[in-house]
């Protein structure tokens, strides 16, 4: 189908799974002038998800409507979350069925897993899931270009989202490059039940010259890319070498707003972790460990306070 196809008596339901992101490893490497931090980071995606249905039908006049509910097995997710275009699911089809021109009514169904403002990108996956879903349901409507500006346009780990696997993100988000083999790894993610907005966490890591990494040290990124994808083999190896590799340029800003991001930290190891390392802007930090059993007495063991939660959770895809 082209761009001129007629979509105007489409209809149909999809059901998309919108998996959270771990970041392996994070450097802040430039400023745009427009204020944009660029970085390059290994982004996975997870198998903690959450569930979206989105049902569209020919209609009048452009509509969006979302209901959003908790999943029973939740952990960090807020009771209450926006229904209308301050949730980027909703934005992301509206942006959608304007840029495409649609006449269509769009249901969406979103049952809330990922943990919220956590650094696991959860608003970001949803509006992925909600972009692959209509362009699933009008294909060649937009096109990848379009589809990939309008990703960026609604938040920069967005483009990442438009094909959620192992990939070395660059820029401000919009480069994503594919990372084949990566192997599955087995992890604990730790937070301290404190929301962190990315905005403050930039701000903290100040704007200095010095607080940047050099260009092109995504080479440590690469490196681990590259490493991954030569099948470093068992996953104790992997998690050393991971060890090596996992630096956050923001964890010191992070730590700094949050203390208690260090305390989970050293738990993690304390516990047995291989590798420990905080994703995105925080607040979650993660462990990488031998095996489940082990990830499950190292959660029982982490004595967390208030609303703070731990969890299991593996990088998907499995190979
Ligand atoms: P960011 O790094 O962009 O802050 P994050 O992964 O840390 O992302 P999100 O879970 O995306 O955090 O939530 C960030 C904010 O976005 C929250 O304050 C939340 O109210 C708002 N938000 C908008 N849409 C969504 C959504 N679909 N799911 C979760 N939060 C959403």
């Amino acid at each position: 189908m082209n761009a001129r196809a007629d979509f105007t008596r489409v209809s149909g339901r999809l059901e998309m799974a919108a998996p959270a992101k771990l970041n392996l490893g994070l450097k802040v490497v430039g400023r745009r002038a427009d204020g944009y931090h660029l970085i390059e980071s290994l982004f996975v995606p997870l198998d903690l998800a959450d569930a979206l249905s989105v049902e569209v039908a020919p209609a009048d006049r452009p509509t969006v409507r979302l209901k959003s509910s908790v999943a029973d097995d939740a952990l960090g997710v807020p009771a209450k979350l926006p229904s209308g275009p301050e949730n980027l699911a909703h934005r992301a089809a509206e942006g959608f069925l304007r840029e495409a021109g649609l006449s269509w009514s769009v249901s969406l169904e979103l049952l809330k897993r990922i943990p919220v403002a956590a650094g696991l990108g959860g608003g970001s996956s949803d509006a992925g899931a909600v972009l692959r879903a209509l362009d699933a349901l009008a294909p060649g409507a937009l096109g990848r270009r379009r589809l990939a500006a309008l990703g960026l346009s609604l938040g920069a780990d967005v483009p990442f989202f438009l094909s959620p696997r192992p990939a070395l993100v660059e820029g401000v988000g919009e480069r994503v490059t594919p990372v084949g083999g990566l192997p599955r790894l087995c992890l604990v993610l730790a937070n301290p039940g404190q929301g962190l907005s990315t905005a403050r966490v930039f701000e903290a890591f100040g704007s200095r010259r010095d607080a940047l990494t050099r260009a092109g040290s995504g080479s440590t990124l690469r490196s681990l890319s590259d490493w991954l994808a030569q099948d470093p083999g068992d996953s104790e190896g992997c998690a050393r070498r991971l060890a090596e590799l996992l630096e956050n340029d923001l964890a010191d800003a992070a730590r700094r707003l949050c203390p208690e991001i260090g305390q989970i930290q050293a738990r993690l190891v304390e516990m047995g972790a291989q590798a420990v390392g905080m994703s995105g802007s925080g607040a979650t930090s993660f462990g990488v460990f031998a095996n489940p059993s082990e990830a499950k007495s190292a959660i029982r063991n982490m004595t967390l306070r208030g609303d703070g939660w731990a969890r299991l959770a593996g990088t998907w895809p499995a190979r």
